[in-house]
């Protein structure tokens, strides 16, 4: 029998023996507590739990044992308990303890019987069990996310291989649709048969195996890096397979892009219908093909052990054109095709269009096309050698045809015979222009063979002028050529090479200008250079062709107009005359409007 002697403390009731001994046996803490809340009764267990002695608890106010306690849930729930005469049950961390407590609180009338349990052990396992399902959820979002838009594939099979996990699987289908499958299920037989030839050894052999696969699915073909590793329970024993398979189908569509691009670049280059190689922005080279072998004539060890470089190829002359297209090619990616000369090995050279680009922009290195040109060089020299002699040995007879037709017009003139006289005048119009096309022709072969002279004189530019405008208005009269302007000044050069210029400028104003009346020519000085402008209000010149009309043989057709007549020589001619004199020629034009020729020559000093 329990009792207290302390008059304060008088117990309200005490325990039988009986109820003591059961009390003591179970594993719970038992605290007694009648309706001042005194300890009644508290067994060993509850001593343990609850790190107080009975003689510091029992026939004390339970709550003042523990300082501030009645401000924290114990309390509160025990209330709750006394007040609503229902049992209660929590679990509460208890500070004052450093415990979790499980407690179960049992009212009876002016009694409360408290159970307490120590369930620290318990709660810590369940949070660090919380903890870890939360890890684990963080993982696989994380695995989600990453995976997410990407093209690969998770998935886990059992022994009989079929899918008992997949995750993100081909777009064509959902995890739920491939569950319970096997690959038999989706791709051709003969591919199903190699994936489970694969997946079996893992099971059989426990060793991961990765390779590459191709799967037809719906008739569109795939390609994917399949990794399969044995999966195994927590005994080790293998109980299935799981992996990644990762859609290399781009992949795999690039490289053969890639490989179909090499077979056609190999197979131009092997063709070896252009010289190829490929070298770097200093000039040594990495590698040659047979043609551009050929063209230089050095074999490929002396080429690409370093003894020939570009210098050596190149002849002095062309050596800084070459850096300048080298240099663009180097800040465009694409160097512009140019004609150059190779110094082959026996010293002779061989002319070639070239044309190259980078292709590494780290190590500079460019791969180019070479074509000999020397075929079409030597046809070119054989036909301005045939325009040479052809107009030479045009002129004898064309000279003594003038003056055969001069001597006839005298004798006709002289007897009277004024018909016959104006034919022949005529037919002398028609000798002075076949007399300038050939000469024209000369000139041409001889621009080409650098042989055309020049005589070194000042030359009174307004003279110049007038006096050409004043010989072609004595012929021409449909259209008005007006001077604006005067220079006051001369230029060094040849006054009668200078003449052929004006005149071809002004013949071409008139000719491709049938329905204007006038020709302004406009004379200026700017900064030591005179520019005399010839402006025509004709057919004008389209854009894509002006920067060639000063090339030989060069013509310009005008869509829908009618056809001018010509060679397209007069305009090459003056364009070197001009650059002979140190000065430049250049066109603005417009098609309907007209068109305006500038020369621009440096003055006398
Ligand atoms: P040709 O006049 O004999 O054809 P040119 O060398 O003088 O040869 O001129 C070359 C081309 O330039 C011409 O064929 C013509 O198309 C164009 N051209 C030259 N001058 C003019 C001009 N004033 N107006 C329009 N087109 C012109």
């Amino acid at each position: 029998m329990n009792t207290y002697s302390a008059s304060q403390n008088q117990p309200a009731f005490a325990l039988d023996k009986q109820s003591i001994q059961i009390l003591e046996s179970i594993s719970d803490g038992f605290v007694l507590l009648d309706s001042a809340c005194r300890v009644v009764y508290m067994n060993t267990q509850a001593e343990t739990i609850l790190l107080r002695t009975r003689q510091e608890l029992l026939g004390a106010n339970f709550w003042d044992t523990f300082p501030g306690s009645v401000n924290s849930v114990f309390y509160a729930r025990q209330q709750e308990a006394i007040e609503t005469q229902q049992p209660v049950q929590f679990v509460e961390y208890a500070p004052l303890l450093h415990k979790w407590i499980e407690v179960r609180a049992y009212p009876a009338a002016e009694k409360l019987a408290l159970y307490f349990l120590d369930v620290t052990q318990r709660i810590e396992a369940q949070k660090e069990q919380e903890e870890v399902e939360k890890e684990l959820r963080v993982s696989e979002e994380r695995l989600r996310i990453a995976l997410k838009n990407s093209s690969i594939t998770v998935y886990q099979q059992d022994k009989d291989l079929r899918y008992t996990w997949i995750y993100n699987p081909l777009p064509a289908f959902t995890p739920e649709s491939v569950v319970g499958k096997m690959d038999a299920d989706f791709v051709l037989p003969h591919e199903a048969a190699h994936l489970t030839d694969i997946k079996q050894r893992v099971l059989a052999t426990g060793q991961g195996v990765v390779e590459e696969v191709k799967t037809t699915i719906d008739a569109g073909v795939s390609f994917a890096e399949l990794t399969v590793e044995p999966l195994r329970d927590c005994t080790g024993a293998i109980v299935g397979v799981t992996g990644a398979a990762i859609n290399i189908t781009q992949r795999k569509h690039m490289e053969e892009a890639l490989r179909q691009s090499e077979v056609k670049l190999n197979t131009l280059i092997d063709s070896n219908i252009l010289g190829v190689f490929i070298a770097d922005a200093t000039g040594k080279f990495y590698d040659a093909n047979d043609e551009f072998l050929r063209i230089i004539g050095y074999s490929r060890e002396e080429v690409i052990s370093g003894k020939v470089c570009w210098n050596k190829l190149t002849p002095p002359e062309q050596q800084e054109e070459e850096a300048k297209v080298v240099q663009s090619m180097i800040a465009t990616g694409i160097g512009p095709a140019w004609e150059k000369d190779y110094i082959r090995k026996d010293g002779s050279r061989i002319p070639t269009i070239i044309g190259g680009a980078i292709f590494d922009k780290e190590k500079l290195l460019a791969i180019a096309f070479v074509l000999d040109i020397s075929g079409r060089k030597e046809l070119e020299e054989r036909k301005d050698n045939f325009i040479s002699i052809a107009s030479h040995e045009l002129k004898t007879p064309i000279t003594s045809l003038k003056g055969y037709t001069h001597i006839l017009k005298r004798k006709l003139d002289q007897q009277g015979f004024s018909e016959p006289v104006g034919m022949l005048a005529r037919m002398d119009t028609q000798i002075d222009h076949l007399t300038r096309l050939v000469s024209d022709l000369l000139d041409v072969s001889k621009i080409q063979a650098g042989r055309l002279e020049y005589a070194q004189v000042s030359v009174d530019i307004d003279t110049l002028v007038c006096e050409v405008v004043e010989s072609f208005q004595q012929t021409c009269s449909t259209h008005t050529i007006i001077i604006h302007g005067v220079s006051n000044n001369h230029v060094v050069g040849d006054g009668e090479r200078l003449e052929q210029v004006l005149t071809n400028l002004l013949s071409n104003a008139i000719k491709y200008s049938p329905n204007a009346d006038k020709v302004d020519i406009y004379i200026t000085t700017v900064k030591g250079q005179v520019l005399i402008s010839i402006q025509d209000y004709g057919v004008g010149i389209p854009q894509k062709h002006q920067d060639k009309i000063f090339e030989r043989f060069y013509r310009a057709y005008n869509e829908g107009d009618k056809i001018f007549t010509g060679l397209g020589m007069g305009l090459n001619i003056s364009y070197e005359i001009v650059k002979r004199h140190g000065g430049k020629i250049s066109v603005e034009s417009e098609e309907g409007i007209g068109s305006t020729f500038t020369v621009s020559l440096p003055l006398d000093s």
